[in-house]
């Protein structure tokens, strides 16, 4: 059989990287997949996939063996309630991932190479109200991102820079706007506040009320794994060497997300409010001028349909695993 290249998608045991390793097959691609786990929900469709710690630079320089282009996923990386307390072990690790990963596919030759950004890095004074502007991708600057997590981000986009000046690689940063969708962490301490707010209204019982961190005004987009995926594969065909935001442009603040998902869930759903917990920014959008110039494209996908896939989906989890679904 032959294939399009052969390719490396590092995280390929994760959210984004599963899906996308799967939609790559699809596209006729050879796919080596790297993680320090296997995909959590579901086996990986990956033709090759190996258990590595690309912390390690020999694990880095065997991962990009006789690929043609990489896709680096992998990160240590969770929801606001994780990147706010754990930003040592981020910035340690993700900062030896990517610059180790990068550094061995110049070494291999590599053709082209894909860093998966975060709007994490704009800047917190952009981001003070909740009916914020959308971000430009020219707001990264003067710089002022997420402590921890967003700055490892905004340092590694340098990164990609100078590799491409320097060293003529060719590199593709993506800015991603909060990812949702199937087979997404839903619990445990990673999730993010649509899987979060899934599940807790799957486990409520109509009538019930569920706890929402912060007043629940702060706003965001929300951009379905589907749009994700194609997002990254059209960034990596074009010939667009700057970061580029890949998110929905729909604000919506987290009290309207609860009511959307509990509306899906058809029960009707309470609000407590935990203004000690972490919020992160007050309001964040993306801008998609840019994405739909580049690409000819933006994201497809509506909030409600993806919302009720990913309920859908994680309801059924619960379900799997033994927990009461209340009106399932
Ligand atoms: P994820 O946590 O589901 O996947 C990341 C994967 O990297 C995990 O499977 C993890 O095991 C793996 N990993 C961690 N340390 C590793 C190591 N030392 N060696 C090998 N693998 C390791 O996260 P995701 O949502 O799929 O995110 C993928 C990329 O997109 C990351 O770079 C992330 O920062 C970025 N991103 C995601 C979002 C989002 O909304 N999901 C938003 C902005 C940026």
């Amino acid at each position: 059989m032959s294939f399009k290249a052969r390719v490396l998608v590092t995280g390929a045991g994760g959210f984004i990287g599963h899906h996308l390793t799967s939609f790559l097959v699809d596209q006729g691609y050879w796919v080596r997949g790297v993680d320090v786990k296997t995909p959590e929900y579901e086996p990986t469709r990956a033709h090759e996939f190996e258990l590595r710690d690309l912390t390690r630079f020999d694990s880095c320089l065997a991962a990009v063996r006789g690929v043609d282009e990489v896709y680096g996923l992998a990160a240590n990386m969770g929801g606001i309630g994780f990147i706010e307390t754990h930003k040592a072990e981020i910035v340690r690790d993700n900062t030896l991932i990517n610059l180790q990963t990068i550094e061995a596919a110049r070494i291999h030759g590599v053709s082209r190479y894909l860093y998966t950004s975060s709007a994490c890095i704009y800047p917190g004074y952009k981001q003070k109200s909740a009916d914020v502007a959308p971000l430009r991708e020219e707001d990264a600057y003067p710089a002022d991102p997420e402590d921890g997590y967003g700055w490892e981000k905004l340092y590694m986009e340098r990164v990609c820079r100078h590799y491409t000046e320097d060293f003529g690689l060719e590199t593709r940063v993506v800015r991603f706007h909060n990812i949702f969708g199937p087979l997404g962490t839903y619990e445990g301490g990673r999730e993010k506040s649509p899987a979060a707010i899934c599940r807790k209204v799957a486990l409520a019982t109509s009538g019930d009320s569920i706890e929402v961190w912060g007043d629940g005004l702060q706003t965001r987009s929300y951009c379905y794994i589907d749009d994700c995926v194609q997002g990254i594969f059209r960034l990596m065909r074009s010939e667009h060497r700057e970061p580029l935001n890949l998110g929905q442009d729909r604000l919506i603040s987290i009290n309207e997300l609860v009511d959307m998902v509990a509306k899906i869930a058809g029960k009707k759903i309470g609000r407590t409010h935990d203004l000690t917990a972490p919020q992160g920014v007050r309001g964040r959008n993306s801008d998609n001028t840019k994405l739909r110039e580049v690409l000819g494209w933006e994201p497809q996908v509506s909030l409600e349909a993806g919302l009720e896939l990913a309920y859908r989906w994680i309801a059924g989890e619960l379900v799997r695993t033994g927990r009461t679904v209340p009106g399932l």
